[in-house]
């Protein structure tokens, strides 16, 4: 077993322990403020959710999943293995408390307070991206064009209208288009679409893996370390950390700790005696590089749960929510349906020259992510639970991840992402 101590030395040391779009933020400001910085990821840069999602910078999407009528949904998710959210039976089991905790966030009173914890991160998102895109060169990646909402009949926006109150309540707009309108603007659209919904504010990224990687490149640049390896076990003293044990046995020592290993959070913080209750929700892609059809804007079906996304390598059809932890085997069918969903709305959708991808969002019960202390171990902070909306919160998450390690005042009221809310 080898030691080896970070910064002991000199300026104050910092582990990060996962590297996709969370940690990889998190460490860039921790090196920008001055801290010597490491940041450990099992397997490569972006090998997590944050490589195949749909890319969104969902600005406005401050509804959470769990809210008011969402037990009367739960029968159908268990029963229908092909639709936009599914329980595995087996799964279901296991996850009781999750879901006690999914079902109680889900009141109107604690809605209110999760939208107003999602705004403030919404609100901030955009600009805290901005000098991060510039700075790694990366600006071409963030595409001007706004997501559309589209709806096979225009009941279900009456249907959807609490949600829709919900987003104008926290000041976010949305503009209604005909069918025609909604053709006018993406011609390749069939007419089975009755009309859309463009959301105001929201973009993407043409490749969220190029994001990602570029931003670790930046952080390398910056004077940061990255090294390949598998957080297994950690080391005490004190009440504080002390060090991070990787499978090989080697110790990386430093004096502040990040957690930022996305679905995989809930068992390192089981070691902490946290227990955060993080579920691993799967979501499915198939990215299509010869698609036949030419898209500018993001297109989110409502009714089938999935995206439709112009990305630099393809169109890449991705989405919905399934919940069956991390080691059940992947169904690809979920993947092949929502393609076949797609085909219906861009009839001239081809399937030449695809590749599929399973990835787990780390999901909260209540839709917040925590962005917090341990409190159990000192200097220890956790940045995880994102959910379906880890991408569009990444640079701002960051930029609070650096407030507490470095004991600063942070611009937001961070008391809606406690580690000990549960
Ligand atoms: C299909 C799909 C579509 C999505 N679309 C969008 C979207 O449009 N917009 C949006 O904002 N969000 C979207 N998301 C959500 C977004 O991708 C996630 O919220 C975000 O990527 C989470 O980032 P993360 O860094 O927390 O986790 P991850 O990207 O999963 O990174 C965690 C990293 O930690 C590493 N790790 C884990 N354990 C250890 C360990 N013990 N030691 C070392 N390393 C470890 C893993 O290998 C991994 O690389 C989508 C997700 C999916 C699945």
């Amino acid at each position: 077993m080898s030691d080896n101590s970070l910064g002991l030395a000199g300026s104050p040391s910092v582990v990060v322990v996962g590297g996709g779009i969370i940690g990889v933020t998190s460490a860039i400001n921790l090196v920008k403020r001055g801290f010597q910085v490491t940041l450990i990821e099992k397997a490569e840069i972006a090998a997590g959710a944050s490589t195949g999602n749909c890319g969104l910078m969902a600005v406005g999407e401050i509804v959470p999943i769990s809210k008011p009528g969402v037990l009367a949904q739960v029968p159908g998710w268990l029963m229908d293995p092909s639709g936009p959210v599914r329980i595995r039976p087996w799964h279901a089991m296991t996850m009781s408390t999750w879901f006690f905790k999914f079902l109680k966030a889900g009141s109107k009173e604690n809605v209110q307070r999760i939208a107003q914890g999602l705004t403030q991160l919404s609100n901030a998102a955009a600009a805290s991206y901005q000098p991060l895109l510039k700075e790694a060169g990366i600006e071409d990646l963030l595409q001007p064009y706004e997501v559309m909402y589209l709806f096979d009949d225009q009941s279900e926006i009456s249907h959807g209208q609490y949600d829709w109150d919900l987003r104008s309540s926290c000041n976010f707009e949305y503009e209604f288009l005909t069918g025609d309108q909604t053709r006018e603007a993406e011609p390749e659209i069939s007419k089975d679409i009755a009309c859309s919904m463009l959301m105001k504010g929201w973009d993407y990224f043409s490749d969220p893996a190029r994001l990602t990687k570029s931003l670790a490149n930046l952080f390398v640049s910056l004077g940061g370390n990255i090294l390949i390896g598998e957080v297994r076990q950690f080391e005490f003293k004190d009440h504080s950390m002390d060090a991070v044990v990787l499978a090989t046995g080697e110790r990386i020592m430093a004096d502040h700790f990040v957690i930022a290993a996305g679905a995989w959070a809930a068992q390192l913080s089981q070691q902490l005696g946290d227990n955060l209750p993080v579920e691993a929700m799967a979501g499915y892609n198939t990215t299509i590089a010869d698609a036949g059809v030419k898209v500018n804007h993001p297109l989110l079906h409502h009714n089938g749960g999935f995206v439709i996304t112009p990305m630099e390598m393809g169109l890449r059809v991705g989405g919905t929510l399934e919940l069956g932890g991390l080691d059940s085997e992947p169904d690809f069918n979920r993947a092949r349906t929502i393609v076949s969903k797609a085909k219906k709305i861009l009839p001239n959708l081809s399937g030449h020259n695809k590749t599929e991808w399973v990835g787990y969002r780390p999901m909260m019960p209540d839709t917040l992510p925590v962005i917090d202390y341990s409190h159990r171990v000192r200097n220890v902070v956790y940045a995880c639970g994102h959910g379906q909306l880890g991408i569009t919160y990444g640079a701002i998450t960051g930029e609070l991840v650096a407030d507490l390690v470095q004991g600063a005042n942070s611009k937001l009221d961070l008391s809606y992402y406690r580690s000990d809310r549960f």
